[in-house]
């Protein structure tokens, strides 16, 4: 009997918060489709079915795959697959996985397992997508509706046969209730300790489920932004995250720009240099607090329990928003985080820009512009 192959390491395996946030830089995520076959009452992106046609141009695949050996050396090691539901796109993310594959990244997908309704149709599912390592199948109260508990079941069994990491993802109110808890009981009985938790919230369909809790000075959430790095959406468009701020779509300065135009790395060497991204991803939002406090604004920055929840209310009020991209681009501040950049997580590339942005001035006696996007 030949033995399985084991499926290369990523984001699963890392084994702190601060080996996960120092991934980001290295991860990119695909968001292949807002359609889904599902319509769960507490989706964060606000997934149905009659969104189907919002999803990548068949080109798009091509032009993502040509610009795969840029991308491994670029230092990408590791390609997540969202949506919606994105096996709707099974030519996006086979090709584009087994291309992944290629140059040893390891890719992931986050999937209903709609799929495995019937056991055929979800044995062809797996062997499709054969180059994507880890599978995060998604159920929980609201996904009961639509998927029942045995295809979850079935997809899980399935994809441990062919050699994979599934791991069942349970998303719950909090505190936990007991309907939370009698699933995640029954999901224990066949996946062991092969699940993940995380909880609702108050984001696209979120928000008539549950509501995000205030916080004040002494309980609002300090720690760092926990991005799980850039997201390509289905028309393009590039967040700073998969989390809330990517569902922000109103113009603000953490979008990247656009896929269908611009070289996945130049977007990515954006992401890596950005000011604010960064700022928020070493220090959390302890620095723009300061900013907001030294110019009057404190009181407009609605403090929450959950850090990514405090980025949506700056992102939404444009006076903060402004107040913070001017700070953060600042020589002084680019040159802290820079250095902090390199401490933390061994990251070269702010300091890069700055040493050619301080090359232009040696030669041409004026200070360039700040580079807050890749050339
Ligand atoms: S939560 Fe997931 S499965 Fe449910 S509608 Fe949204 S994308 Fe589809
Ligand atoms: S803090 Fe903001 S940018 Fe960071 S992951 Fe949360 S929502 Fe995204």
């Amino acid at each position: 009997m030949v033995a399985p192959i084991k499926p290369k390491a990523g984001p699963r395996h890392v084994k702190t918060f601060h080996e996960a946030l120092a991934l980001s830089s290295r991860r990119l995520g695909f968001s292949v489709t807002q359609g889904c076959p599902l319509r769960c009452a507490h989706c964060s992106v606000g997934a149905a079915p009659e969104l189907h046609a919002n999803r990548y141009a068949s080109s798009f695949t091509q032009r993502i795959v040509d610009q795969m050996p840029e991308i491994a050396a670029a230092g990408i090691t590791s390609i997540d697959f969202t949506g919606g539901e994105p096996t709707l796109m099974p030519r996006f993310l086979g090709e584009v996985s087994a291309a992944a594959a290629e140059h040893g990244i390891s890719c992931g997908l986050v999937t209903a397992a709609n799929w495995a309704i019937g056991d055929r149709q979800a044995r062809a599912m797996v062997k499709r997508l054969e180059a994507i390592d880890h599978w995060d199948i998604s159920t929980d109260r609201y996904h009961l509706e639509f998927v029942p508990l045995s295809a979850v079941e079935r997809a899980f069994r399935l994809l441990q046969d062919a050699g994979k990491e599934p791991l069942i993802r349970i998303a719950h109110h909090e505190p936990i209730e007991f309907e939370d808890a009698t699933l995640i009981d029954q999901v224990m009985r066949f996946a062991g300790r092969s699940v993940a938790f995380q909880p609702i919230g108050p984001v696209g369909r979120g928000d008539q489920v549950v509501v995000a809790e205030a916080a004040d000075d002494f309980n609002w959430d300090a720690g760092p932004c926990p991005t799980t790095g850039l997201l390509v959406q289905w028309n393009g468009r590039v967040a700073p995250c998969c989390a809330p701020a990517s569902h922000e779509t109103h113009s603000h300065p953490l979008w990247l720009g656009n896929a269908n135009t611009s070289r996945m790395v130049d977007i990515l060497e954006s992401w890596r240099i950005h000011p604010l991204i960064q700022t928020i991803r070493v220090w959390g939002f302890r620095p723009l607090r300061e900013w907001f406090k030294e110019a009057g604004l404190l009181d407009g920055h609605t403090l929450r329990q959950r850090v990514c929840d405090q980025c949506v209310q700056w992102l939404r009020d444009p006076t903060l928003v402004e107040h913070a991209a001017g700070r953060a681009a600042e020589l002084e501040h680019r040159i802290r985080l820079a250095a902090a950049l390199k401490a933390h997580f061994d990251e070269p590339w702010l300091d890069l820009a700055l040493r050619r942005e301080a090359t232009s001035y040696l030669n041409t006696g004026r200070w360039p512009a700040p580079t807050l996007r890749a050339a």
